[in-house]
């Protein structure tokens, strides 16, 4: 097993009105240039413990605002060679010498955020492009990556009523995985859709998707079978990842560690127990659901009694040793892993 190492970079071009991530736009190229520094830096402390990475995430914020060259010289010499290596894309900085750039770099696939497929929402959303803009922008992204997909976004006000019908234009995107996320209105946005409006177009995506040939992996995301997010399973299963860069979060060992790119990370340790739980909860997002033979450890006597309820209420369904979601619990997930915390 090999290492886990997502990097963080909290810059964007304008702030998206929904948007409540860590990220701030206006930030002059020396200081942009003056933080990717400080990554390489903070690579260099890390020495032998990053070596043998098998996954890297670069997220944001929008990692391609930087001149990302002197942190994938850093990172080159330690991704194994079968490594996934994951930079997220705006659709306006999508280039052809950008793409070559990250692919020469050892990048390998590219996560796109798309957010809308309507024009007047992207327009509210603030994301400067329009649909056909993003098409164009995935189509030369293709042209470069073939493991490449596109975040959406579900619930935005102003959405169409028949929704689902922009999704058959996807069709032709080539699309080897896609995110869909209900809108999580942080920001106090108005006239957002309802609860039952925005499970039935999540059901119409995952329906839609699957036509194209991608399989529900985890609540929100899709994937062309072999095309799976293997950072982000890496995480749900359980193993230990670095984070780096403003406000990236990191699991190692009963370390739970925060970047700020400072002397050093802050830490908290947890316990045992506390590790125990966190690192196996997740795994009921995923399709692979929960095994409880394979917990390294005994069952809790409260998780039993949890997985047993939930399967009456028929919120899970139980195969053998393994706890998979239903359809219907795929809806109130939050609610049911809430039961083991
Ligand atoms: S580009 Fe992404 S990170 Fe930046 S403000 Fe928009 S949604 Fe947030």
């Amino acid at each position: 097993m090999g290492v886990n190492l997502y990097v963080h970079f909290p810059f964007c071009r304008r702030k998206c009105a929904y948007c409540a991530l860590h990220s701030r736009p206006g930030v002059s190229a020396a200081d942009r240039a003056g933080y990717v520094a400080a990554l390489v830096e903070r690579v260099r402390q890390l020495g032998s413990c990053v070596d043998g990475l098998a996954t890297v995430y670069f997220g944001g914020g929008t990692p391609v605002l930087c001149d990302l060259s002197p942190l994938l010289n850093a990172l080159a010499p330690k991704l194994l060679p079968d490594a996934e290596f994951t930079v997220e894309l705006h659709p306006l900085d999508v280039a052809p010498d950008l793409l070559s750039r990250l692919r020469d770099g050892g990048v390998n696939r590219i996560s796109m955020g798309v957010q809308s497929l309507e024009d007047d929402v992207l327009s509210a959303m603030g994301r400067g492009y329009s649909a056909d803009d993003a098409e164009r922008a995935f189509c030369l992204v293709r042209k470069t990556f073939d493991n490449a997909g596109i975040d959406l976004i579900v619930g935005y006000p102003g959405e169409r009523d028949d929704w689902a019908a922009l999704l058959p234009r996807l069709s032709d995107w080539g699309l080897s995985h896609c995110s869909v996320y209900a809108l999580q209105n942080e920001r106090g946005l108005k006239n957002v859709a309802d609860d039952d409006t925005v499970l039935s177009r999540l059901a119409a995506a995952a329906s839609r998707l699957r036509d194209l040939g991608l399989e529900r992996y985890e609540i929100s995301n899709y994937a062309v079978p072999g095309r799976e997010c293997r950072h982000n399973m890496a995480v749900w299963r359980g193993e230990d990842y670095f984070g780096l860069g403003e406000g990236a979060h990191g699991r190692l060992g009963l370390l739970r560690t925060i970047d700020y790119l400072g002397p050093s990370a802050a830490t908290e340790t947890v316990t045992p127990a506390a590790d125990w739980a966190e690192r196996r909860l997740f795994r009921l997002r995923t399709r692979e659901g929960l095994d409880v033979s394979r917990l390294g450890g005994e069952l809790p006597r409260a998780w039993a009694t949890a997985l047993a309820k939930r399967v009456q209420e028929g919120l899970l369904v139980q195969d053998g040793t393994v706890y998979r979601l239903t359809e219907r619990g795929t809806e109130v997930c939050d609610s049911i892993l809430a039961d083991f915390v």
